[in-house]
Order: C-alpha cells, then structure tokens, then sequence
C-alpha cells in the first residue's frame, strides 16, 4: 500500500476533545447546557446504532442527549408535533430527525418542520440556501466533515480538480458546492449515474469523493497516482467469517485504490467519526448563540 490513511478517528478524538472545552466554558460563563434532540422512527438496525454513537457522543462531549423514539406507525402529523415541541424547548439547541424515515412519511415535510436555528444536521433549505450564498450557517455534518478531512490530508485544494461521485442532497450536492466556494477554490465535477465514462473524470482528478453507495464504485485502475480518495460509502457486504454475518466496507476498492492513491480514508474509521462530531459542533454552535 503506498497510500497515506487520513485517520477520521484521530481528527474526530482531537476535534471532540476541542468541543468538550467548548461545552465545559460555556456551562462556566452561561450555565447552559448544550442539547441535542434525536428522533428516531421505526427501527432500523443500521438507524439504531447511529443513533446510539450519536448519544455516547454527545454525553463524552458533557451535553444533553434527549432520545425520542417513535414507532414506524407514528403519523406524519404527530411527527411534525413532536419538532414543533422541539423547536419551543430552550433547553434543545439541536434537532435531528434520523433519515430514512419509514414509507409514507414525508422526509421533506419532516425536515422542513425543524427550525432552522435548531438544524445542526444543515438539511433545511433555510441552511442549504444560506451555504451556497456562503451565508453564515450550520454546514451539513458528512460534508463539513469531508472537508476537515481533506485539509488533514495535506491537500490545498485551490486550483485542484475534484471529483464527487454522487449527488444526494445530504453529501454529494454540498460537498460539491463546498469544494467549490472560493476559500477551497477547486474545479468541481459532480458525477451521477447519467455520468458516462466515469473513469475518464476520475483519472484527471486530484481529490475523488465517492458518495455511491456501491461497493467497489471506484477502483485503483480509475485513479491518478497520488489522487486523494475520500471514501463516504458505508456498505455491509456478507461475510460468513465474521461474528456479525457481514462486514462494513466502502464505495472504494480500498486496496486497488490504497496502491495508487497518496492518502485515503478508511472505512470503518474515516468520514463516519467526523460525521458525528461536526454534528457535536453545531449543537455547541447553536447553544452559543442563544446563550448570546
Ligand atoms: P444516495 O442518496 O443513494 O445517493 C447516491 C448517489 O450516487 C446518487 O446520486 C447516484 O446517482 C450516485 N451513484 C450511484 N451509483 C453510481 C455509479 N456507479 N456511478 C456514478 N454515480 C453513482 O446516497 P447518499 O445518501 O449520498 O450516501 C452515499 C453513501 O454514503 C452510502 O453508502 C451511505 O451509507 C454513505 N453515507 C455515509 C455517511 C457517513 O457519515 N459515513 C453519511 C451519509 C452517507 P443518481 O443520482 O443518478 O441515482
């Protein structure tokens, strides 16, 4: 392997350790207590343990985790009762509404019903318009993140090429539009199933982001030597030699890619961390500006 690996780990330790100075200050000077609000509806294992890494989190930070649990028959019309509660309660300074929600629920209402000044996950138009104007807000957690972890891996960015492979609207679209904005200063190219020859885009690329959600969406043979790949996918693939039945991996074929690449994250280890912790960092974020 001849790939550096961006440890998301270390950046999340060092940044957590940051934010629970920022927490202990703030209690000291204001008294208050940053809070985050999860809602999860239904129970889907892999919605449960984020959830749950999201708690222990917020707790190691010295916060308030408040858990709302509803079952996957809860109404779309309840729901949105629950956040309007949320949106009222001073001592919730961050809501977050587990995604997918189950059939039926509209995820768009559901989100548009947070108050913006309460959306430390950055998904509601007020926060997603405000970044692309390059306005002062809450940035969306996987995309900050991937940001974090592109300036750990050594790469200024300006001039560069980029390439993200997928346009969701919760990572590949903002982190487009971040890699863009002039303080990184990259020539972006956003990539989707309608893209043809992917190869073609990747291969001049000096930073890949893959947001696929398909294993083995990049591989080594697609890269420039020395590109830095940061690997969003969160897939489990069976593997009957584990205790779990599976196994998590990427959207990259980490060893092709590892033999190629300069640096590349990990997965377990890389963007998920930092995820988390952007998401600790709005929550302190919001408690200081309504501790103001
Ligand atoms: P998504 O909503 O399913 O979007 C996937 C995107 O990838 C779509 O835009 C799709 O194109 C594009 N795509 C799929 N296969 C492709 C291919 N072969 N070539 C080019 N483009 C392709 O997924 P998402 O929510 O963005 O998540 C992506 C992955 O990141 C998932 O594995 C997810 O679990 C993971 N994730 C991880 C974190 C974390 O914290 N680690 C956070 C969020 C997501 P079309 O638009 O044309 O369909």
């Amino acid at each position: 392997m001849a790939a550096r690996l961006i440890d998301g780990r270390q950046l999340a330790a060092e940044t957590r350790a940051e934010i629970a100075r920022g927490v202990a200050a703030l209690k000291a000077q204001s008294g208050v207590t940053p809070g985050l609000a999860v809602i999860l509806v239904g129970d889907n294992p892999a919605s449960v343990s984020y959830v749950t890494a999201k708690e222990k989190a917020c707790r190691e930070a010295g916060m308030l985790s408040r858990e709302i649990r509803l079952p996957a028959s809860v109404t779309e019309d309840d729901l949105v009762a629950e956040i309007g509660r949320l949106n009222a309660d001073p001592s919730i300074h961050g809501i977050l509404v587990q995604l997918p929600l189950p059939k039926g629920i509209s995820e768009k209402r559901i989100i548009y019903a947070i108050a913006p000044e309460k959306d430390v996950d950055g998904f509601t138009p007020v926060n997603v318009g405000k970044m692309l104007i390059g306005d002062d807000c809450f940035l969306p957690c996987t995309p900050h993140g991937i940001i974090k972890l592109i300036e750990i891996a050594g790469m200024d960015l300006a001039g560069k090429h980029a390439v993200v492979i997928g346009r969701s609207n919760i990572v590949g679209k903002p982190v487009a539009a971040l890699l863009s904005r002039k303080s990184a200063n990259a020539t972006v190219t956003l990539c989707h199933t309608g893209t043809r020859d992917l190869a073609a885009f990747t291969r001049t690329a000096d930073v890949v982001v893959v947001a696929a959600g398909r294993p083995r969406t990049l591989t080594g043979d697609m890269l420039k030597p020395g590109a830095v790949v940061i690997d969003v996918g969160v897939n489990r693939v069976p593997d009957a030699a584990h205790p779990k039945g599976y196994r998590l991996c990427g959207d990259a074929d980490f060893e092709s890619c590892a033999a190629v690449a300069s640096a590349i994250t990990p997965v377990p280890g890389g963007v998920g961390p930092m995820t988390i912790t952007m998401l600790l960092w709005n929550t302190l974020e919001s408690a200081r500006r309504m501790a103001d």
